[in-house]
């Protein structure tokens, strides 16, 4: 016999922290109500890449998990993969974890397990950190999650977080300055000077560089640098490097991504793992040991092609901030439509067609944020569609 459950008299909204009332919820899953009676639209809001995991990661997770290797793992990351991101990172820019260098790496769940964490690491309440604007959903969010205060830096109109924008927004309470370079929903690629102007301010204000690098491999040819992507870490180990496994190798699900940076803060940011994600997600981990000998080149180079088409569709129609990686455009709506984003975005959706508003990710709603990880033939539909919304056709 069951018992009887009483009728729920709980005051929820009394409940409730301040902190969780001051998140707001994703403005993607808006865009995603809006297009709900959609039969099959043509979708180019997705942020993940659309092709399938390598067969290397993917026959070493079933490895792990067939051999029973599904416990905990230390906090900060299993050795094998601990050894490959070494490897990675001493190959790529010189940095080991020879103690001299003072440095440490931890993985963590996703790179937004690093972002909540480093933040949590350096933030107390009322501290500042500059983020872009526009800028990746959660960065705004890690104010009210964190207790510190998010200060935007509006990057208009050519997006690119420089030096001279960034020192204008220091106080004497600004702790971190967080740099996304290729950057989401832009797709920008801050170049080396750009970049150690950044550090240089930095260290001249005492204050930390923080640098999401999730789009790391995604970084196209000519923004490339003797064949490598622009990074901070170049030129200082005073800087924490947050990256990701999920864009790169199409795992997004997998949850999974790494810090490495000054071995205090690094150290903190295990300390802070410990009592809530515990360690990343243990097959995830193994499978990603295997990740730095997949060469993604191809589909990279694919994803450049389908940049220069997205930038041959809006050539004299639309403003668009050249992509130098990632997979977005940033789509300005001709002022001359005399329409916001949001409203151009409900005329994209009553033809099909899915993209995201530039208020989600900014101040400002003048600007559409296009994926293109779809297929060829899918953003050509897509493209078509958009440019003709704007030539009034
Ligand atoms: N940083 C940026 C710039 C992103 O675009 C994303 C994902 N869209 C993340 C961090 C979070 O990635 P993850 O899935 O690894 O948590």
């Amino acid at each position: 016999m069951s018992a009887t459950i009483a009728p729920s008299t709980l005051d929820v909204s009394k409940i409730l922290s301040r902190r969780v009332q001051s998140v707001d919820a994703s403005g993607i899953r808006k865009v995603f109500d809006l297009a709900a009676h959609l039969k099959d639209p043509i979708n180019l809001s997705i942020g993940q890449p659309d092709f399938p995991v390598p067969d290397i990661l993917k026959q070493a997770a079933i490895k792990a998990i067939e051999e029973n290797r599904n416990g905990y793992t230390p906090t900060q990351g299993c050795p094998e993969l601990l050894r490959a991101i070494w490897s990675r990172l001493g190959s790529e820019v010189g940095w080991t974890n020879d103690p001299a260098h003072g440095l440490s790496t931890i993985a963590t769940s996703g790179t937004s397990g690093a972002l909540v964490l480093g933040m949590m690491a350096v933030l107390d309440p009322g501290d500042e950190a500059i983020v872009p604007d526009p800028y990746f959903v959660m960065y705004p969010q890690l104010g009210a999650l964190t207790g510190g205060k998010m200060v935007l830096c509006d990057t208009y109109p050519d997006f690119r977080m420089t030096a001279d924008k960034i020192e204008k927004l220091i106080t004497p309470r600004t702790k971190a300055v967080l740099v996304n370079s290729p950057g989401n929903p832009t797709s920008v690629v801050l170049n080396s000077k750009e970049l150690q102007d950044i550090v240089d301010l930095c260290r001249a204000k005492g204050i930390l560089l923080i640098s999401d690098e999730i789009y790391d491999e995604f970084t196209f040819s000519e923004s490339r640098e003797n064949g490598h992507f622009p990074t901070p870490a170049r030129f200082t180990r005073d800087c924490l490097l947050i990256r990701g496994f999920g864009k790169t190798y199409g795992c997004t699900g997998w949850r999974l991504g790494y810090v490495a940076g000054p071995h205090d803060i690094v150290q903190s940011i295990a300390k802070l793992q410990q009592y809530t994600y515990v360690c990343a997600p243990s097959m995830a981990q193994y499978a990603a040991a295997h990740a730095f000998e997949v060469d993604m080149r191809p589909w990279v180079d694919r994803f450049e092609k389908r940049r220069d088409t997205v930038l041959a569709a809006f050539d004299g129609v639309a403003q668009v901030a050249k992509p130098g990686g990632a997979f977005y455009a940033f789509v300005e709506v001709p002022p001359a439509l005399g329409m916001t984003a949001s409203q151009f975005v409900e005329k994209a959706i009553e033809r099909s067609v899915l993209v995201i508003p530039g208020k989600v990710f900014s101040t400002r709603d003048t600007h559409f944020r296009l994926s293109f990880a779809a297929k060829e033939e899918t953003l050509a539909r897509g493209l078509d569609v958009l440019r003709g919304i704007m030539l009034g056709k």
